[in-house]
């Protein structure tokens, strides 16, 4: 998900044009708003977090782009591209060197794992299986 900071700031084109050189196949591909309910739900494993609240009205405050990628290895592959969480600890290159404010603006999203990329993708793609 490239998040509401990096597409207001019309950084979409180049995040996606880095992720298909990077060699994902984009499968299914949304522009959206979430609501509040939506964002509290997408992110519900960190609402004991102290930064639940920003988060939130953070990720509900702009539009967003969800995108099912498609690659061997994705998961680890894709967290190695967007880089670590904080930007400043983020390696040379990475989107969110190239692209995050700080460790909450961070401009993209990535899936931790196999399951969650499943749930993640079932959250905004009806029917993604399909798209295959
Ligand atoms: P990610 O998997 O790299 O996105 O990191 P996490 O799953 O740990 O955190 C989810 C999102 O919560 C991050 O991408 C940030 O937008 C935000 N976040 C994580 N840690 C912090 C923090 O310490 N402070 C604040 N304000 N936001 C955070």
């Amino acid at each position: 998900m490239i998040k509401p900071d990096a597409v207001a700031g019309g950084h979409s084109g180049a995040i996606l044009k880095q992720i298909e050189e990077a060699g994902f196949e984009i499968v299914a591909l949304k522009l959206t708003h979430l609501s509040d309910a939506q964002a509290s739900q997408f992110y519900a494993i960190h609402a004991e977090r102290p930064f639940f609240k920003t988060l939130v009205e953070f990720m509900s405050s702009g539009k967003i782009i969800a995108a099912v990628l498609k690659k061997t290895n994705a998961v680890a592959d894709f967290r190695t591209l967007i880089g670590n969480t904080n930007p400043e600890k983020a390696d040379a290159g990475t989107v969110r060197k190239l692209y995050a404010k700080s460790i909450e603006f961070n401009a993209i999203h990535g899936s931790d794992s196999d399951e969650n990329a499943m749930i993640e993708a079932g959250f905004f793609f009806s029917n993604f299986e399909r798209f295959n």
